[in-house]
């Protein structure tokens, strides 16, 4: 059911506009207000935070259908459910009521997770945000790098070091929009997901309350790992939702298009692009249900989220570039979509953790 409502809402709203987002760079609030209105920026929240409580496997599944009408939709989707689900997650009742509700019925509009920094991406133990005690007062001062929703999120869930060296020295803390001294900086102009703002992030003496932080104190690293792991899920069937676009796109043009005198599908060639693209898609969605089976059986999913992210990512990317051949010149222009889908699927390989992270994990977890 979750399926069919994102794929009735991705068909009919997002794939005839995605063009248009990309070129207005922004995704209409009313569109924003429409996903929370169906439950896919709280798909794995429970009911009484007003979440749809469908559980992991149907958020991949709905994930699937939105980045396959707009990818940049996804994206917003994909961080406002990370967000919602952190909170849930680790928040207290006050926190959860306040901003899991409020992300849930789409009053709060999206969730921002601020983790990355200029000088700390793969590594986020190397950053140098701060959050000082004062009296009964958090202060927190860095600039954080990448946020994806910044423009319109109504909270921010931010790290930074409260003490100590290393990963064990952070914390994490939610920080409304508006809060003083929370900058949304420079909007980044990217290749692709042109739709979703991505922003720096300025905390400037931000002062929050004793309460706004988030789980324990220090135990911020192993928030934003455990937050990973599920987003990881996300990314991979974002990808996986781009490629089948990219693939129904190049399955219907080597139908139509004709030269020697056949439609291109005829040709061994094309043939194969498109046998390999069916195969590596419904492997790498495989390999993202199996993950978000394992989240929603409460079993350990870190390797297995890794493993989606990247093959699906990985397999997406290869997807898009040869439905892009299969277009010929025509795949090289804005007038088809498959060019739009080049661009937008190869962020997946980079956010949420690189390929080469990703490999890291998994070694590790295969090693030990
Ligand atoms: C469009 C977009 C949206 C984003 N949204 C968010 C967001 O909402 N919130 C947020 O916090 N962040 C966000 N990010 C940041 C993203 O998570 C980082 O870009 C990513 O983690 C990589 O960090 P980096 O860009 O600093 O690259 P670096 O870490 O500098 O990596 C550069 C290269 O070195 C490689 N490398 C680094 N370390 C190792 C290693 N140990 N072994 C092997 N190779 C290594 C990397 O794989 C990569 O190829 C976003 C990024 C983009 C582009």
């Amino acid at each position: 059911m979750v399926r069919d409502t994102a794929r009735a809402f991705s068909e009919k709203t997002l794939a005839p506009n995605a063009a248009r987002f990309e070129r207005e760079e922004k995704i209409p609030r009313e569109v924003l207000a429409e996903l929370a209105r169906l439950g896919l920026m709280s798909v794995n929240i429970p009911a009484r935070y007003e979440g749809a409580e469908a559980g992991a496997v149907a958020y991949a599944l709905a994930m699937f259908e939105i980045a396959r009408g707009c990818a940049s939709t996804a994206v917003t989707m994909a961080v406002t459910n990370m967000v919602g689900e952190v909170i849930e997650k680790f928040g207290t009742d006050a926190q959860r009521d306040r901003f899991v509700k409020g992300l849930a019925t789409g009053e709060l509009v999206a969730g921002a997770f601020a983790l990355s920094e200029p000088e700390a991406g793969s590594d986020p133990g190397a950053m140098r945000t701060t959050a000082e005690r004062k009296g009964d007062r958090w202060v927190i001062s860095g600039t954080k790098a990448w946020i994806s929703n910044a423009e319109f999120a109504g909270v921010f869930v931010v790290w930074a070091r409260t003490g100590g060296a290393g990963t064990a020295g952070i914390s994490t803390f939610l920080v409304p929009a508006g809060t003083p001294g929370l900058v949304v900086g420079k909007h980044e102009d990217k290749m692709g997901l042109r739709g979703s703002c991505t922003c720096a992030l300025t905390l400037d003496g931000c002062e929050i309350p004793e309460d706004a932080l988030l789980g324990e104190l220090g135990g911020g690293f192993k928030i934003a790992m455990m937050a990973l792991d599920g987003g990881r899920i996300g990314i991979g069937a974002q990808a996986s939702g781009i490629a089948t676009a990219a693939l129904e796109a190049g399955v219907a043009y080597a139908r139509d298009r004709k030269q020697f005198g056949k439609s291109i599908g005829e040709f061994q060639a094309i043939q194969w692009m498109i046998a390999d693209s069916r195969t590596e898609l419904d492997a790498a969605k495989l390999l993202v249900l199996r993950a978000a089976q394992l989240k929603q059986a409460g079993a350990f999913f870190s390797r297995e989220a890794a493993m989606a992210k990247v093959f699906a990512t990985e397999k997406a990317g290869l997807i898009c570039d040869r439905m892009l051949q299969v277009h010929g010149g025509y795949g090289y222009t804005k007038d088809f979509a498959v060019e739009r889908h080049v661009r937008d699927v190869r962020v997946t390989r980079i956010y949420e953790g690189t390929s080469e992270i990703q490999r890291t994990v998994i070694a590790r977890n295969v090693l030990r």
